[in-house]
């Protein structure tokens, strides 16, 4: 009996997290110019990219579908213009919630494993996400790259294979001079590496090597999450990733376990980059999992 109060008390902190989860009510959505045709829209979720002009509206990610009425808002704040693309750069719920809505508008442009994934519904971090309404998912689909040609620049979506998923693309304004890089790009904090639907961290640090060399100077850069950013803090960024691997390589060759990592804080150096989403233990345990595989402990024998 006197458990029941604690058990019931659990029951409702469960049931009011969820609730917070899912209320968008006080979710406000946002919109700021980025640069030439391009705009960025924040509420909750993936930043969404906006392209505007002429030929209508191309959302890149769409967050939630219950934030489409106030999406909406947000960009007849900017043109009167219909929208005519909906581009996503990967399959996660807080990317492509709204599909289901803005798929009605426009056409679904992804790669290939984003559609496979939302059509077959998934599991992300323990959570089961079923299949997606056929209005949510992808028209068009592409494995390499595709260009969409509108409001006067070439759109360019190209995939970079195993970073934050098996089918992340990155998004280049090629006239604009703005990239959204969607979840192989969290500014400020750990990212979350959803090893379960094809990512790696080791496929991340590769992906945003190979973007660095691919961005022009003053190039503005759209992340999934946190700030606007730009080449300097993509690769500080980039250093992070490569920083936090090599501490874990050395602790793993001196013998560490992953317990006396995350006890020790052997990427103290890094706590900065943490969030409630990806704490510290959570991304040592993230790394320490990946390095492990190619790194042993150094035998001290005779
Ligand atoms: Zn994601």
């Amino acid at each position: 009996m006197r458990r029941l109060p604690i058990i019931l008390s659990f029951a409702l902190f469960a049931t009011a997290t969820l609730a917070q989860d899912r209320d968008f009510s006080k979710v406000e959505v946002k919109a700021a110019k980025v640069n030439g045709n391009v705009y960025m829209l924040t509420g909750s979720g993936g930043n969404i990219g906006v392209s505007v002009g002429d030929d209508g509206i191309v959302i890149v990610d769409d967050q939630f579908a219950p934030l489409a009425p106030k999406i909406r808002e947000a960009l007849k704040g900017i043109t009167d213009k219909p929208i005519k693309f909906i581009l996503n750069t990967h399959f996660h719920g807080d990317h492509t919630g709204g599909n289901e809505i803005f798929g009605r508008d426009g056409t679904i442009i992804a790669q290939t494993n984003v559609r496979k994934r939302l059509a077959s519904g998934s599991t992300i971090a323990g959570r089961e996400t079923p299949p997606a309404a056929k209005s949510a998912l992808p028209v068009i689909t592409f494995d390499e790259s595709l260009s969409v040609h509108v409001n006067g620049e070439e759109i360019k979506a190209i995939h970079y294979p195993h970073g934050h998923t098996d089918g992340d693309a990155v998004i280049y304004f090629t006239k604009s001079n703005v990239v959204h890089m969607g979840d192989d790009y969290f500014n400020g904090t750990f990212p979350f590496v959803d090893v379960q639907s094809g990512g790696s961290v080791k496929g991340l640090i590769a992906n945003v090597d190979k973007v660095l060399t691919t961005l022009p100077d003053g190039v503005k850069i759209i992340p999934g999450h946190g700030p606007l950013g730009d080449k300097p803090s993509l690769e500080g960024y980039r250093d992070m990733l490569k920083g936090t691997w090599a501490v874990v390589a050395d602790a793993i060759k001196n013998g560490k376990t992953l317990d006396q990592m995350k006890q020790e804080k052997t990427l103290a150096a890094f706590e900065h980059y943490a969030s409630d989403f990806v704490t510290l233990d959570r991304w040592t345990e993230t790394v320490y999992n990946e390095v492990s595989k190619e790194v042993k402990p150094e035998t001290q024998g005779p």
